[in-house]
């Protein structure tokens, strides 16, 4: 199991702030500690009210100079950009260390999301604003010309989650700095240390000081951060239960959100997959990052015709799966995040076998572990899409195979969620499977295999969120269009 070497805790004294490092307004801290040994692992200082009241100032000016961040050509902030993936990718390593010290997220995993993401991300937003910046003329219909023109939308609040902290961070702030924002961002309070990484990439990128903003706090600070008269725009990714709250108070300031919550993503397995080939691709769609991520496939909807079949495939591929020390690259299962996220699961899977359901993997606690969060992958057979497993989000290696007909009740099935961020469709044909992802309600779906590929919106629909992440869609909610008219030439129509 791993030694981690706790005299060397990351400890920072202070918050990144106005592009200076500077002493917090508390004294309070928050203490980081790991999954896998459950020892301290580092602290930082809790920002508070006033800490993000200054923040918000900083960003706020910055925002607000007509010299400023904003008011650049996008080329210009462009090479600011470049410098900042470059600052990341200095920092890669440590990056995907730090997460996976503080949330188990396998490091194998971590390189490819934490270290590798942020950077791709910054590169293709700049280049998009780029190649789209400056105004565009149009002709009217009424003698005048109209120049319209994208303006950044302003002070962004920008609220991320601890599962994975670095991509999801840099979902909003890629779009949001390459749009010409500023940002105050807030980390989940079990992953501060790598967001202290993101600061101190910017400092020596040069970002031009309170373009952003680091504040580690609880979800008291960010509903403070939510309400600040000094933000134009949030951007959440969460829980649907907080979602909801942001929601309703953005709602009624008339604030622009985007929320990116909670799944229930279903995997539609059709009766013709070939079910060898398909096992590693379904593991990165169902049971990744140790069943923590959003947009996991956590219902299997299996056809009655070959549900024993499936059930023993994925079965088996969970008892294959190495547990352990998620720093050995060989680990396919690390803990969960905390004890109190292990306890969570672990309550669903008693109210899955109360409710009649099969374990034919996992269930338990693994063995050989005495210290750390972990869980065994479980998988539940023989239960219906009423169940509680089948309903609500578990956020853990939780899976529920249920059987189903025909390809119409497959669809129904899948439909019948509050839900809809995920999906997926497995089949020997392609085609079929496409015309199959066409029909499954949801944001996003894919054929024999999951990935958000930056090119293509991410997001949901229903209670899984509002708005769109990636791609160009991912970058509008960060830019407002402006129209100035200009008169018709002297003696023109009017
Ligand atoms: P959470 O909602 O408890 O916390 C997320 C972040 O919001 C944290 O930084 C937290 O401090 C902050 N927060 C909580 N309540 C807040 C409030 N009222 N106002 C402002 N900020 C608040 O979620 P979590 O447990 O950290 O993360 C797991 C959840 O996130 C799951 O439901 C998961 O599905 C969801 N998630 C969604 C996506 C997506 O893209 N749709 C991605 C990752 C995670």
């Amino acid at each position: 199991m791993t030694t981690i070497d706790t005299t060397n805790s990351i400890d920072y004294g202070q918050l990144y702030i106005g592009g200076a490092w500077s002493a917090p307004a508390g004294t309070d801290v928050i203490e980081v500690r790991s999954p896998i040994t459950e020892e301290r692992i580092g602290v930082v200082p809790r920002g508070n009210e006033a800490d993000v009241d200054a923040a918000v100032a900083a960003a706020r000016a910055a925002f607000d100079d007509p010299e400023g961040w904003g008011n650049w050509p996008a080329a210009r902030r462009a090479e600011i950009l470049e410098r900042f993936a470059a600052e990341l990718e200095a920092r890669g390593e440590e990056t995907a260390r730090r997460v996976t010290l503080q949330n188990g997220m396998p490091i194998w995993l971590a390189q490819q999301f934490e270290a590798g993401f942020p950077p791709l991300l910054l590169r293709y937003y700049s280049g998009l604003v780029t190649a789209a910046d400056g105004e565009e003329i149009r002709q009217g219909m009424l003698g005048g010309t109209a120049l319209v023109s994208k303006q950044p939308v302003g002070v962004v609040a920008a609220i991320v989650p601890w599962n994975v902290p670095q991509a999801i961070t840099f979902l909003k702030l890629a779009p949001a700095l390459a749009a010409g924002c500023t940002i105050v961002l807030k980390p989940a309070e079990e992953t501060v240390l790598d967001a202290f990484l993101v600061a101190e990439a910017a400092a020596a990128a040069g970002l031009p000081p309170g373009v952003l903003n680091v504040v580690p706090g609880g979800r008291e600070v960010g509903a403070y951060l939510v309400e600040h008269p000094g933000v134009d725009k949030v951007s959440f990714t969460g829980s649907t239960a907080a979602g909801r709250w942001i929601a309703e108070a953005c709602g009624r300031l008339l604030r622009p959100v985007t929320l990116e919550l909670g799944g229930k993503s279903a995997a539609v397995v059709l009766d013709d997959v070939d079910l060898a080939a398909s096992m590693e691709a379904f593991f990165g769609a169902t049971l990744l990052n140790n069943g923590q991520i959003c947009w996991l496939n956590t219902r299997i909807l299996a056809p009655r015709s070959r549900y024993g079949e499936i059930v023993d495939a994925i079965s088996d591929l969970a008892k294959s799966l190495t547990i352990g020390d998620p720093l050995d690259p060989n680990t396919k299962i690390g803990p969960l995040v905390s004890e109190r996220q292990r306890e969570r699961v672990e309550g669903y899977i008693a109210k899955g076998k109360s409710e009649g359901g099969r374990i034919t993997a996992g269930g338990t606690r693994p063995a050989g572990f005495d210290r750390g969060w972990f869980l065994e992958p479980t998988i539940f057979a023989d239960v219906d899409n009423s169940a509680t497993i089948s309903r609500e989000e578990i956020f853990g290696p939780v899976l529920s195979v249920i059987p189903y007909a025909d390809d119409a009740e497959a669809v129904a099935i899948a439909n019948d969620s509050i839900y809809g961020l995920g999906g997926s469709v497995w089949s020997s044909d392609p085609d079929r499977a496409a015309n199959i992802a066409r029909r499954v309600r949801s944001g996003t779906v894919g054929v024999n295999h999951y990935v958000n590929d930056p090119v293509a919106p991410f997001g949901g629909i229903k209670q899984s969120g509002l708005g769109r992440e990636l791609g160009p869609e991912g970058l509008s909610p960060f830019q407002v269009h402006k129209t100035i008219y200009l008169p018709p030439p002297a003696g023109g129509v009017q």
